[in-house]
């Protein structure tokens, strides 16, 4: 239900005034828009009473502890398995593109595939369930216990522990070691004061992959003009790279009273959170504005990288948010954000109202294209792959291909990932070898979400590859994998590597968690060391999971022809289908 009576304003752009004594001021980042279109909430526990305070009649809002902690479960539990419908509107936008490659339309299906599987509510979008982030801005008149933190935090463990989510907190239990607190709290809840009438809370779930893509630059004016900041922006933004499942919802924020303030900025406005800043800026009040020129230009910039939608192509992103803030005249602080296939994060606002929700679409379905079409570019130009037959024949196979083809997995995988190869290095260190299904099938680097009942698999999706390029030389030199499953570039190592001993890379799509375990992914059992828990070694049957030659045998690598534009802005550079056009 969409609610006339959520959609009160933070206040902060209301606040940007001259007082009647002269004094202009501005909030850094005033924000006045509509807000998103929003449900009410069945959660109780709102009241409001007036009083007479030093003589002044005021109208308090009391918000009980059980609002903010059902509030908290039903946000998580919302961002776990719907997308805004901004963001699947975009994936269609990319089936529909007829200058999009193969590749980036092949990629924005799963994830559009992956997102109608997800809203069955049974698995999460993605298999990283991410840290807990709260940022909420309460007003004047608003009275809580104090203690909003505790409160969130207990609906948030809630909603982990209900729910098919994956716990990846680690406490620190002495400086060098951890353990992982089976709840996945704590979160980081912030809330600042605000001169609004409500209580706004902006709940996020942000993976490690997409979390580890938030960068700080501290530049200098040099770079304050619209080349060098061009070339400087080519350069950052394509150290991205695709290990947070592109496209990205990409944010760049240039200038900032602080470092840890850009930063914050970056996070919020890859969110979407900032969009309604204004659009200049401001000589007296100093304040934030965004720049949809220069957003134009960095999107355009994005989509002459190269990258794609992970696999070549042009949609690197699907949109660019360029935030300006004031900054003291002996620094500069940039900073570069994303948001991840896995864009989770919901708006909820408690007023005189109740408790509201942004909507997010809960009929993702609606955007998949025709049952034609779909089938059309399923059964694009794809090689299957049997994987259970011997090693060398897989590799010979595989030796036929070119980086950036589309290959269609059957057969047995293991998986395995950073704790079982620290172990496996311990164990030829000491003069061991490795074990036999090391050598004789392919390693899938991931990691499961829980595995709902009745079902065979929790959420699986790849994990960062380049965490394990470290082992890659010493284990193919002592036998094995030589092949690879993962997500993201690899280092120049494992391209070297490869080529020495007959390797492959593939790259599996970064994001379709829930698809994969649905439709791909048929049997899970522990094979080996099992006291590893979520980490342990895992034998895995797969039917028809895609993926795509990222680095082979003969030190060719579909990332090498990616990067900078080096034409000048304008030129287009586009990989398709893994050939570079120039
Ligand atoms: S979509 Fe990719 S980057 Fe985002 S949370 Fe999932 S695995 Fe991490």
């Amino acid at each position: 239900m969409d609610d006339e009576s959520a959609r009160t304003t933070d206040g902060s752009a209301a606040s940007a005034r001259t007082d009647t004594d002269g004094f202009a001021y501005s909030p850094l980042l005033p924000t006045d828009g509509e807000g998103p279109r929003m449900r009410r909430l069945d959660i109780g526990g709102v009241e409001t009473t007036t009083t007479e305070v030093a003589g002044t009649s005021r109208t308090f809002l009391t918000v009980a502890p059980e609002t903010l902690t059902d509030l908290a479960e039903v946000a998580f539990k919302e961002i776990s398995h719907y997308l805004r419908t901004d963001h699947l509107a975009s994936l269609r936008a990319i089936i529909d593109d007829p200058e999009a490659s193969d590749n980036d339309v092949f990629v924005a299906l799963d994830l559009l595939q992956n997102a109608a599987v997800s809203a069955g509510e049974i698995l999460p979008m993605c298999q990283d369930t991410g840290t807990a982030i709260v940022s909420a801005k309460r007003g004047p008149n608003v009275l809580t216990d104090g203690d909003d933190a505790r409160h969130l935090s207990r609906g948030i463990g809630r909603a982990y522990e209900e729910l098919n989510l994956r716990y990846s907190q680690l406490a620190p239990t002495s400086l060098f070691e951890e353990t992982n607190t089976g709840t996945n709290l704590p979160a980081q809840i912030e809330v600042a004061l605000s001169p609004a009438d409500d209580y706004e809370l902006l709940f996020m779930a942000k993976g490690g992959g997409s979390a580890n893509k938030s960068f700080l630059y501290q530049e200098t004016k040099a770079v304050l003009n619209e080349s060098a900041m061009l070339d400087f922006l080519a350069e950052k933004i394509s150290t991205l790279g695709t290990a947070a499942c592109p496209p990205y919802h990409l944010a760049v924020v240039i200038g900032g009273p602080s470092a840890e303030f850009t930063l914050k900025t970056a996070k919020l406005a890859s969110a979407h959170y900032l969009d309604d800043l204004p659009e200049t800026g401001d000589a007296e009040l100093g304040h934030g504005f965004r720049d949809r020129e220069f957003e134009k230009t960095v999107f355009e910039l994005t989509q002459n990288l190269g990258f794609g939608a992970q696999f070549g192509g042009k949609y690197f992103c699907h949109d660019v948010r360029v935030v300006r803030l004031p900054r003291h005249n002996g620094s500069l602080p940039i900073a570069i954000a994303v948001s991840c296939s896995a864009d989770r994060q919901i708006i909820a606002r408690i007023n005189s109202g109740g408790v509201f929700i942004e909507e997010l679409e809960h009929d993702p379905a609606r955007f998949l294209p025709a049952m034609g079409r779909v089938e059309e570019i399923e059964s694009g130009n794809v090689t299957a792959i049997d994987l259970d037959r011997p090693m060398p024949d897989l590799q010979a196979q595989l030796s036929e291909l070119s980086v950036g083809d589309r290959v269609s997995l059957t057969g047995t995988v293991i998986v395995a990932r950073d704790i079982v190869h620290a172990e496996l290095r311990d164990r030829l260190d000491a003069g061991g070898e490795l074990p036999d299904y090391f050598k004789d099938h392919p390693i899938y680097y991931a990691g499961p979400a829980k595995t709902p009942e009745g079902m065979s698999s929790g959420s699986f999706g790849p994990t960062t590859s380049s965490r394990m390029d470290t082992y890659v030389r010493q284990f193919q030199e002592a036998g094995g994998p030589m092949i690879m499953l993962g997500k993201g570039n690899r280092s120049a190592q494992v391209k070297s590597s490869c080529a020495e001993f007959g390797g492959f890379y593939l790259g599996s799509i970064g994001g379709p968690a829930a698809r994969l375990a649905q439709d791909c992914i048929t049997s899970v059992e522990v094979l080996d060391m099992e006291e590893l828990g979520m980490e342990a070694v895992w034998k895995i049957h797969v039917e028809d999971f895609p993926a795509f030659i990222i680095t082979d045998d003969k030190g060719n690598d579909f990332f090498d022809s990616t990067g900078p534009p080096t034409l000048g802005l304008g030129r287009t550079r586009t990989v398709r289908d893994g050939t570079r056009l120039d």
